[in-house]
């Protein structure tokens, strides 16, 4: 199946914002194994729609649309593919009930082009939207399907993965499935991991294997094709247990998940509570932490000492100390992360102190971190760091840093 994706918005072709809907779409599309040939991005406009709408219609088995399902004069693609298609737009009694009653319970009148919202194209399958007003719908014309979308993310996510998805699977010929592992790692580099796994990757074909990198960790896709999910496991199975026999120190995860969720789940499943001392990061390893759900249980807090005076007089770091080896030093680090485990009173305490740049401090290199991680019962870790990258690329690393060293230990425990 040959698809590709419309996203209709001046606001695109403006740059105000991102075609991130594609992005998305694309990603799912892949995930059934569809072949996405095009990303089109068209503005308001009734006669370029139009045109391009013909031109997919001549290429493509599946032509997916986002945008434009509103209730505004732009928003025009459903009587854009209804003109092409030469079919009419008829109200979907469900979408035109929720309307109403959205309007009646807040005792405003509904105008006339709230209307058009509820319309579809005829003899279409409604996809309900259950985040907004205007639903979904997908409609097969000469050999062509249509899928038309809502522009909000925040609408077209949840309905593409509730019913979108499933329809889609039910056009696929023969009774596959695309089953996905998803590998996370962190540590290791996107160009470095390919290499170490460069023969499998060319190698294989069932399962597929697609590294990603996002956010300074990078990400193993392993996608098999199978009739299936149980089969398509057992061809998985193996090329993962090839991949972590190789990089298994740099997995932190599987499927779903972030480096600080899996850190906050490994407090709770092992009951230990953490603190943290931080200076370069200035409060971003608290903050990843804090963002989990639960992290209430295992984080007690932590102490954002960015100047000397913080460190010494709220985390009693000697003067001498910070006079000799300076505050990025592996004995700051240590000191730090001690005792900001005292001062806490928690099993783990962590520290983070570097130099995030633009400029040399101390007269250090920018990327010069060091993170301590003290655990109650086991000798003080200090890891040091030479980072690349920008300031706020350096600050997000040595955080992340800070959570797999800590991971780390925590198993050692
Ligand atoms: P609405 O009912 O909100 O008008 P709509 O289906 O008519 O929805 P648009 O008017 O085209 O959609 O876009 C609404 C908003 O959705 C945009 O302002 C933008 O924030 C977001 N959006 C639209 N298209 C995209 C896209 N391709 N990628 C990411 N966001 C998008
Ligand atoms: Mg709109």
């Amino acid at each position: 199946m040959k698809a590709e994706i419309i996203a209709v918005g001046t606001e695109l072709l403006l740059g105000q914002i991102a075609n991130t809907n594609a992005q998305f779409l694309s990603q799912k599309l892949a995930e059934l194994g569809i072949n996405v040939y095009f990303h089109t991005v068209v503005g308001d406009n009734y006669e370029r729609l139009l045109f391009v709408i013909r031109q997919a219609a001549a290429r493509s088995d599946l032509v997916i649309f986002t945008g434009g399902l509103g209730p505004t004069q732009d928003d025009m693609t459903k009587e854009t593919v209804a003109a092409h298609l030469a079919v009419s737009l008829v109200t979907d009694h469900a979408a035109m009930e929720k309307i109403a009653s959205f309007y009646a319970q807040r005792g405003i009148t509904m105008s006339e082009n709230n209307r058009k919202q509820a319309l579809v194209l005829e003899n279409s399958t409604v996809f309900p939207n259950d985040h907004g007003m205007a639903p979904g719908m997908a409609v097969t014309h000469d050999g062509t399907t249509y899928v038309l979308l809502p522009g909000p993310p925040s609408e077209l996510y949840p309905m593409v993965d509730r019913y979108v998805i499933p329809y889609l699977t039910s056009l696929l010929p023969a009774k596959q499935v695309f089953h996905s592992r998803v590998l996370r790692f962190f540590g290791i580099g996107e160009s470095a991991l390919e290499e170490r796994l460069l023969d499998l990757i060319e190698r294989q074909s069932n399962p597929t294997i697609a590294p990603y990198a996002k956010e300074f960790e990078v990400t193993l896709r392993l996608t098999a094709r199978a009739e299936s999910v149980e089969k398509a496991e057992a061809l998985i199975s193996p090329v993962e247990a090839e991949i972590k026999h190789r990089v298994g120190e740099y997995v932190y995860g599987e499927g779903e998940t972030s480096l600080h969720e899996v850190f906050v789940n490994r407090l709770l499943q092992q009951q230990v509570t953490v603190s943290c001392a931080e200076s370069c990061t200035g409060g971003s390893l608290a903050a990843a932490i804090t963002s989990v759900p639960g992290s209430s249980a295992v984080f007690r807090g932590g102490i954002v000492c960015y100047s000397n005076e913080v460190k010494q007089h709220l985390l009693h770091v000697s003067p001498s100390l910070l006079q000799t080896d300076g505050a990025v030093s592996e004995s700051a680090a240590r000191e730090l992360a001690e005792q900001v485990r005292l001062i806490c009173g928690t099993t783990v305490g962590i520290s983070v102190t570097g130099v995030a740049g633009p400029a040399p401090l101390e007269g250090k290199p920018v990327g010069l971190v060091y993170i301590g991680i003290a655990v109650e019962g086991l000798p003080t870790l200090v890891k040091q760091l030479k980072l690349a990258g920008r300031r706020q690329a350096i600050i997000g690393r040595a955080a992340k840093f800070a959570m797999f060293y800590a991971l780390q230990r925590l198993k050692e425990r």
